[in-house]
């Protein structure tokens, strides 16, 4: 009998978890076939959530978790569980039921009769979503496709089915900047992409600002790419070739006509852009240096309070 393990990250969602376990518990009712391990992260919360998650556990033996000292992140908490997963095939899902418990029966059609080593989900409408965010988010995946050599899916979530194998290369990438959504790609292997209509938060609040998700961004963009590290040469040249011209102008200019002293404001507005352009260029690379800075520490990607077992 195949196993499926389910990681679920959760912050905070003492409202949401019972009406997960709900719809869950029906979706693992329809598929006998398989035996089933749901694995609960708890990312440091702060309210009831661990107190139902060990509540789940006495109940019922499917349910294991996890808990972390403090809030890691909802990529911490995905590789915590694919670490600690058991199951032949691991998934990793949202516990506000914005990815469809449903789905998971296709999905696992898809991985074992078609043979596909990873399905994932991915929304083919962003209904409800606030405009900005789904016009910024579609910006990110424009920019990010144009300079990395990972594609990534615009609208797919973390939502997705994956074979041992797949876990087991993943789990192979042991950085500390974790960028799910690139790892998945970046490992390869043949995706199959199921599409369903967004559905909204099933119960409490969404973890994610804009701010928030601005910096998501910056992780997957240096996590996937150093082409942003190439822009200071550029534009660098190109204001060389401009200044270069400008010289021989001016100096042309002064020979013929001779040169009444004047411009300083031009000058002050092209010191602000290009000083304005030097400090953006240093920062993109203070951004890369801070993330190797990350990298070489080594620290651990989380760290564990309490678990339901003895768990890594
Ligand atoms: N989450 C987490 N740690 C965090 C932020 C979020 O474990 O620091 C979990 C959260 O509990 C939920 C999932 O990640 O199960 C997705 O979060 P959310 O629904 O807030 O994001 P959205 O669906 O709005 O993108
Ligand atoms: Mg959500």
């Amino acid at each position: 009998m195949k196993k499926i393990s389910i990681i679920i990250p959760c912050l905070n969602e003492e409202e949401a978890l019972p009406v997960y376990y709900r719809n869950m518990s029906a979706v693992m009712g329809q598929m006998a076939e398989v035996e089933f391990e749901l694995l609960f992260v708890d990312d440091g919360s702060t309210d009831r959530t661990l107190r139902l998650m060990k509540e789940m556990n006495q109940k019922d033996p499917r349910c294991r978790f996890l808990s972390f000292s403090r809030n890691f992140g909802k990529e911490a908490a995905i590789y915590a569980g694919l670490k600690n997963a058991k199951g032949d095939y691991v998934a990793v899902m949202d516990v506000d039921l914005q990815d469809p418990p449903e789905l998971l029966k296709e999905m696992y059609r898809a991985a074992t009769e078609e043979g596909y080593e990873c399905v994932a989900a991915k929304r083919s409408t962003r209904t409800g979503e606030p405009k900005l965010r789904s016009f910024l988010s579609d910006k990110f995946y424009g920019f990010i496709n144009h300079i990395s050599k990972v594609r990534l899916v615009s609208g797919a979530r973390d939502y997705r089915l994956m074979s041992r194998k797949m876990v087991d290369a993943v789990l192979e990438m042991s950085e500390y900047n974790r960028f799910s959504k690139g790892i998945f790609e970046w490992v390869g292997f043949e995706t199959k992409w199921i599409e369903y209509e967004n559905v909204e938060r099933a119960a409490g609040q969404t973890k994610w600002s804009v701010r928030k998700l601005f910096w998501y961004s910056v992780e997957g963009i240096t996590g996937f790419s150093v082409a942003p590290l190439s822009l200071a040469s550029v534009i660098g040249m190109v204001f060389c070739g401009i200044s270069f011209f400008m010289i021989l102008f001016i100096i042309v200019r002064t020979l013929v006509w001779g040169d009444p002293v004047s411009g300083w404001p031009s000058l002050v507005c092209i010191i602000f852009l290009v000083s304005g352009i030097q400090l953006f260029c240093t920062g993109i690379v203070g951004q890369y240096l801070s993330k190797t800075y990350l990298e070489t520490k080594h620290r651990p990607v989380f760290i564990l309070k309490e678990s339901s077992r003895e768990e890594v």
